[in-house]
């Protein structure tokens, strides 16, 4: 069948690149959505450890559970797979699923917990190809890039199975001598989970692995745009034996978002809130945990300045900016938003860094292996990298490379260099979430940090310095959660994650990852 077709069509886009593609099969830049790894693709919900609706038992509404959405490709637009359009009633019926699974979840060993998580680890690995397919499917991003992450989510299924062996308690000195003092740790209890597109896997077991490790239960709520990802990792969680309800994943349309973050966020039997994505939503989703004083992790959105000083090793700081800005198309909440470049170097970075990126960077589909930037997730945002590239170019600034979309069309948009940018500029002040690299040239320390510390999120943050002293300086007063020096990549399993102002909440990954489901409950045993 596939012999019926030109290898590439005439506008360069690749067929489907399965070998029996049926006729019909939308030219796709990768696999259509007939050839997705069938092993793992899944579209109803996950509830009770059953695909919904087969469980009778359940009780919800399967007029619901039957109307569907779409998961469209980000690179053609072409459909994927319908996937079921959960509401209230399915997010209820998850919490009730993931609260009678919880006492036994709790009372489990630390060692049976612990080699759950490490199975379901362990085919996370054994299936690293098709996970990998997925994500570039629904998220676009390059397959190379897709099997980076399925990696690093593995590692945080791994990471917390190990920890789960390592959670302790405390015994304190007794102020009185007839009374012993100790501190327990215990699961919170069920944590909902509510994920974004950018990190379709990572998100979910950065989240998971920490939950699961501490004794909760949870409920995920996938982003509409990548739940094929989730729905995948549940099929795992399956298989690797972690009991029914444990895991429950219910994937919703943008328009039933708010209906199912209300619906969780608010149950009584939820008693953890964990978010990533906007600072928008999770300002709503905290109005919801007020009223019923639920815990809450919330890492949200950054705004990173990549700070570049004349002491640099520009070659450095150029490879750093490359790796940091445009992973993911520019599209991960630790991407710097902006780069702060001191004048005496600042010729030469804006001249090297847009050479690098000429001579590294490829737009395509995730699928081609020569691909470096898939397309944006969609095309709201492709207009917000068009809106702030024209509000600066109307302010001032100068367009050194790119600066329109790409001529494949659809989401792809040109890996892009600003100089001569300055604060009031929309790319200085919001979060662009995109393939632009805004350049703001400064003369003094002092004001650089001025400059970054403006900003009422704090994520990550970078700098480039070989100046020892002026290093501990603006690592200790760059006000973010997590900095980069002379390093562009900074995130890995054993490190906390997580920002400071409205950048959220809490840390992810890491000893402290754990702490964010557990309960530290004080035993005062008298009469002794
Ligand atoms: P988003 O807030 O629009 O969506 C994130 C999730 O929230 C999705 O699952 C969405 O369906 C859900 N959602 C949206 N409205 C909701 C509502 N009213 N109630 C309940 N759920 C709702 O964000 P996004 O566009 O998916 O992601 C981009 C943003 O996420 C960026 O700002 C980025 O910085 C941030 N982000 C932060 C981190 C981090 O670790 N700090 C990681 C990735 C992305």
């Amino acid at each position: 069948m596939a012999s019926r077709l030109p290898l590439r069509p005439p506008w360069g886009w690749a067929w489907c690149p399965a070998p029996l593609c049926p006729p019909g099969c939308p030219p796709s830049r990768g696999l259509c959505g007939a050839h997705l790894p069938a092993a793992l693709l899944r579209t109803r919900p996950f509830v009770g450890g059953q695909w919904m609706p087969a469980d009778q038992a359940l009780t919800f509404d399967l007029a619901q559970a039957r109307a569907t959405f779409p998961v469209l490709s980000p690179g053609t637009g072409a459909h994927l797979a319908r996937v079921s359009d959960c509401g209230a009633a399915e997010a209820r019926a998850a919490v009730t699923a993931a609260w009678q699974a919880r006492p036994a979840w709790h009372r489990a060993s630390a060692q049976e917990r612990s080699r759950l998580l490490r199975r379901w680890f362990d085919l996370m690995i054994q299936n690293k190809d098709d996970l990998a397919k997925i994500i570039t499917a629904e998220n676009g991003k390059p397959l190379k890039e897709a099997h980076g992450e399925v990696l690093y989510a593995a590692q945080f299924l791994e990471w917390f199975s190990e920890e789960a062996r390592r959670i302790y308690g405390d015994i304190i000195s007794t102020p009185a001598q007839n009374r012993r003092n100790l501190v327990l740790k215990q699961p919170v209890g069920v944590a909902a989970i509510i994920t974004p597109w950018n990190f379709p896997s990572a998100m979910i077991t950065r989240k998971v692995g920490a939950a699961l490790a501490a004794g909760c239960t949870v409920v995920v709520k996938p982003a509409e745009d990548t739940p094929l990802s989730a729905l995948a990792l549940a099929e795992l969680a399956s298989q690797a034996g972690i009991p029914a309800g444990v895991f429950n994943v219910i994937p919703c349309s943008r328009p039933k978002a708010k209906e199912v973050g209300e619906a969780l966020c608010t149950h009584p039997l939820v008693a953890k809130i964990s978010f990533t994505g906007s600072t928008a939503t999770g300002k709503i989703l905290l109005r919801y945990a007020a009223d019923s004083v639920k815990k809450v992790s919330m890492e949200l959105g950054g705004l990173a300045p990549f700070i570049v000083f004349d002491s640099a090793d520009v070659d450095q700081a150029v490879a750093g900016a490359l790796a940091a800005k445009f992973r993911n198309s520019g599209q991960t909440c630790v991407c710097p938003n902006h780069f702060l470049v001191q004048k005496g170097i600042h010729d030469a970075f804006v001249g090297k860094l847009s050479g690098a990126m000429k001579a590294q960077l490829r737009v395509g589909s995730g699928f081609d292996e020569a691909t470096t930037q898939g397309p944006l997730i969609n095309e709201k945002a492709v207009e917000k990298v068009e809106k702030h590239v024209r509000d600066a170019l109307s302010k001032g600034a100068t367009l050194v490379t790119g600066g329109k979309r790409h001529e494949s069309g659809g989401n792809f948009y040109e890996p892009t260099v600003l100089s001569d940018v300055s604060t009031d500029m929309l790319c200085s002040r919001e979060e662009t979430f995109g393939p632009l690299a805004p350049v703001i040239k400064f003369d003094t320390e002092e004001e650089a940090l001025a400059i970054a510390n403006a900003a009422d999120v704090g994520l990550a943050g970078y700098f480039y310095s070989q100046d020892p002293a002026q290093i501990w300086r603006v690592a200790e007063q760059l006000e973010v959660g997590m900095v980069g020096v002379n390093e562009g990549l900074l995130s890995a399993v054993e490190c906390p994650f997580g920002g400071v102002k409205q950048s959220g909440l809490g840390r992810e990954g890491s000893k402290y990852g754990l702490d964010e489901y557990l309960e530290v409950k004080y035993v005062c045993y008298g009469g002794l």
